[in-house]
């Protein structure tokens, strides 16, 4: 629960459409009149406007002060994982961030460590809803450990290690599991991989406990497409990509209940 005395800082990100633009400005507009104060760089809450992946932007742009930063989606198209409030009820949304004590719900983020054949400084991220890793050309060629042990070499067009709350996203695509964000894992995907009489691959998911950490090593080339949420980088000369359950978490302003199974519904089954 958020302490009453200090007046709320709050920032507004929006998709960049009329629509969101708009109501980013009349949530701006509300909640100073609220008397809160409008922080772009130091934001106690960010109330981010368009959709799934304009949460993952906020996120990102925030992501250097997750313990001091609740996020809270709105939708201007449709029902979003991360941005489960409709425009008509952004009135009810300002008077609940402005009027009362919000509770915090958390959800497990990855962690990607990238290291260098040249020793060079480590490359590490936080992903929201997942990371995959391509290769520059040709099949995707890895060697795969868990927990420091060799388990499979992976051949195909890549894999998708992906978060709780990422997993209804690329994951979902590639036939993961969907798993509750309460449970603090990753989820690997395979992308077409290779089986046959000489190559093999488990060819389900796996889902890896926090203390768990898969590894990727690369066994012909070096150079490979890695992607972190919308971002996707070239990296040169990689010795090894690391995975596993982040110390860091993403929390949520909750307002009102909305069970994660209800959002799967509702966005994949029902209207
Ligand atoms: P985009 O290609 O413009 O949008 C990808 C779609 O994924 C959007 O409809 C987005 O919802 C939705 N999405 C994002 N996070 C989600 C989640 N956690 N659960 C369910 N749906 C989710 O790309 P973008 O907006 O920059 O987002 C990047 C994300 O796209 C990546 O993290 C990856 O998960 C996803 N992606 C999916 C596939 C696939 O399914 N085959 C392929 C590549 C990338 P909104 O419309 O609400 O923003």
């Amino acid at each position: 629960m958020r302490e009453k005395q200090q007046p709320l800082k709050f920032a507004v990100t929006s998709k960049g459409d009329a629509t969101s633009n708009s109501l980013m400005q009349k949530i701006k507009n509300y909640l100073i009149d609220f008397g809160l104060i409008y922080d772009e760089d130091g934001p106690d809450i960010v109330i981010s406007v368009g959709g799934d992946g304009t949460l993952l932007y906020a996120f990102h742009r925030y992501c250097r002060r997750l313990d001091k930063t609740a996020f809270v989606g709105v939708h201007t198209g449709h029902l979003g994982f991360y941005a489960d409030w409709v425009p008509e009820e952004i009135e009810k949304l300002v008077i609940a961030i402005a009027k009362t004590p919000y509770q915090i719900v958390e959800y497990p983020l990855l962690e990607v460590i990238i290291r260098y054949v040249s020793g060079g400084k480590e490359a590490r991220y936080l992903a929201l809803n997942e990371c995959t890793v391509k290769s520059v050309s040709g099949t995707l060629v890895m060697d795969v450990e868990i927990k420091g042990e060799l388990f499979e070499t992976f051949r195909g067009d890549g894999l998708c290690v992906s978060t709780p709350s990422g997993s209804t996203a690329y994951n979902k695509a590639l036939g993961g599991a969907i798993l509750h964000p309460s449970l603090e894992a990753i989820q690997v995907a395979e992308m077409a991989s290779i089986n046959n009489r000489v190559f093999r691959t488990i060819g389900s998911p796996l889902i890896l406990p926090a203390h768990h950490t898969c590894m990727l090593k690369p066994v012909n080339q070096v150079d490979f497409h890695v992607s972190v949420d919308h971002l996707s980088l070239l990296h040169k000369d990689v010795k090894s990509i690391q995975f596993r359950v982040a110390d860091e978490k993403i929390r949520f302003a909750r307002f009102r209940p909305f069970p994660f199974w209800k959002r799967v519904r509702d966005s994949f089954i029902a209207d």
